[in-house]
C-alpha cells in the first residue's frame, strides 16, 4: 500500500496560516496595512488582555462591496495584484491575498463593514475555517471596515500558550511595528489601546492627523525626542548592474546594462551630540517607498557612520528609501518585512560617504529647550 498521501485541505490550510500569521505583530501588521490599502485616514486598534481576548482594528476607509463579501477571506483572492507582472508597479502594501484567510483558520473571526453609499447600515460577515463565507447580516456600523480576531491561535495550542507565555514582550515588539506605520503614514490618525481584564482602556499612543512624518514622530515619541534630530534628505546616485528600469522584467536578460540608480533618502537622524543611550530596535525606522521593513544592513552602515562622531551612542533612525520599484524585490518572505535590494554594495557604499558629509555640516550645539 502506498505510504504517500496528499494531506488533507483543511491542515494543509492551517499548516500554511501559521506561517502568515506567526505572532501578535504580525496579525497587527496585516490589519493596518489592510486599512491604509483601504484609504482610511483613521484606524484604531484596540487590544483585550494585551491581544490574547481580542483584536480589534478599525477604520474608516472605503469598505467592501457587497459582491466581494463571498471571497474576502478566501486564499489568494486579492483586489490588488492580477499578475507577477503587476508586482513591479505595485502600490498596496497587500498582494497575496493570505491575511484574511489565514486568520479565519487561526482565530474566532468576523468583520464588519460600509461603504459611504452605505449610510450607517454595514453588515456583519461571518465564516467558516476555510474561509468561505457563512452569513452576512445587517449592522450597524459607521463607514469602514473593522475586523474583530478573538482566541488568536485558539487551535494551535503550543503557539497559543508561547504567545501566551511572552504576551508582554510580543504586545512590546508589536507596538514597535505599530509606531513605524503610524510615523510614516502622513495624514492619517492612528490610536492603540489596550484594556487588561477589568481594568480600564490604556491608550498606549496615538497620532493626530499629521501633515508631515515629524509632527507624527512628535506624537509617538514625544516633543524631546524631535529636537535631539537633524533632518535626512540625501540623494545617492550609483551604478546598478541590474536590468532596465522597466515595468516589467521581460527584457531583463538581453538587456541589463549598466544603468544609473538614483536613491533619496528622506527622514530624521540623531544629531551626532544626542544619541540614543543604547540601540533601542524601535529607534531605528526603516521604510523602502514607505514601507515598514528590515534593513539589517543598511542599520549597521549608519551606525558605523554616527560611531566616527559619537563613540558611546546610536542614533535615532527614521529614514525613507524612496527608489525605483524594479531596484528591489518585496515578494522574499510572506510577511514582505525582508526586501531585497539589488544593488545593496553600491547603495551602502554611497550612503555612508553621504552621511559623513551630512554629519561633518550638522550644527553639533544642543538646543536651548533640552538644557
Ligand atoms: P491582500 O491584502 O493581500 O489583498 P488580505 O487577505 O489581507 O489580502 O485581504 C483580502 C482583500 O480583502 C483585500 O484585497 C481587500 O480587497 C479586502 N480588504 C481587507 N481588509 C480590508 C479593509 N480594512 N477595508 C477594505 N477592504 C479590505
Ligand atoms: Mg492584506
Amino acid at each position: 500500500m502506498a505510504t504517500i498521501k496528499a494531506i488533507e485541505d483543511r491542515s494543509v490550510h492551517q499548516i500554511q496560516s501559521g506561517q502568515v500569521i506567526v505572532d501578535l505583530q504580525s496579525v497587527l501588521k496585516e490589519l493596518v496595512e489592510n486599512s491604509l490599502d483601504a484609504r482610511a485616514t483613521s484606524i484604531e486598534v484596540r487590544l483585550k488582555n494585551h491581544g490574547l481576548d481580542a483584536i480589534e482594528v478599525q477604520d474608516n476607509g472605503k469598505g467592501i462591496a457587497p459582491e466581494d463579501f463571498e471571497t474576502v477571506a478566501l486564499k489568494h483572492y486579492t483586489s490588488k495584484l492580477s499578475s507577477y507582472d503587476d508586482l513591479n508597479s505595485l502600490d498596496t502594501f497587500g498582494f497575496r491575498g493570505e491575511a484574511l484567510s489565514s486568520l479565519c483558520a487561526l482565530s474566532n473571526f468576523h468583520i464588519t463593514t460600509a461603504r459611504e453609499q452605505d449610510g450607517a447600515v454595514g453588515k456583519k460577515l461571518d465564516f467558516e475555517l476555510s474561509g468561505k463565507l457563512k452569513s452576512a447580516s445587517v449592522s450597524a456600523a459607521p463607514r469602514g471596515t473593522t475586523i474583530f480576531v478573538e482566541n488568536i491561535f485558539h487551535n494551535l495550542p503550543v503557539r497559543r500558550k508561547e504567545l501566551e507565555k511572552n504576551i508582554k514582550r510580543e504586545y512590546g515588539k508589536a507596538l514597535n511595528l505599530l509606531y513605524q506605520y503610524a510615523c510614516i503614514s502622513v495624514g492619517v490618525r492612528f490610536s492603540v489601546s489596550n484594556q487588561v481584564l477589568k481594568g480600564k482602556k490604556v491608550v498606549a499612543f496615538s497620532t493626530q492627523s499629521n501633515t508631515a512624518t515629524k509632527e507624527n514622530i512628535t506624537n509617538v515619541f514625544g516633543a524631546k525626542t524631535l529636537l535631539a534630530l537633524t533632518k535626512l534628505d540625501l540623494r545617492l546616485e550609483m551604478i546598478s548592474s541590474v536590468g532596465p528600469s522597466t515595468q516589467s522584467a521581460r527584457n531583463w536578460s538581453t538587456q541589463a546594462t549598466n544603468r544609473s540608480l538614483e536613491v533619496q533618502v528622506q527622514g530624521h537622524i540623531s544629531k551626532p551630540i544626542f544619541g540614543e543611550g543604547r540601540q533601542a530596535p524601535d529607534r531605528q525606522m526603516f521604510f523602502v517607498n514607505s514601507r515598514p521593513c528590515q534593513l539589517p544592513q543598511v542599520s549597521k552602515a549608519i551606525n558605523e557612520v554616527y560611531k566616527q562622531f559619537n563613540v558611546s551612542q546610536t542614533p535615532f533612525i527614521f529614514a525613507n528609501f524612496v527608489m525605483d520599484t524594479s531596484a528591489y524585490d518585496v515578494n522574499v518572505s510572506p510577511d514582505k518585512r525582508t526586501i531585497l535590494l539589488h544593488d545593496q554594495t553600491a547603495l551602502l557604499d554611497s550612503l555612508k560617504s553621504t552621511l559623513t558629509q551630512l554629519f561633518e555640516q550638522t550644527d553639533h550645539t544642543i538646543p536651548q529647550s533640552t538644557l
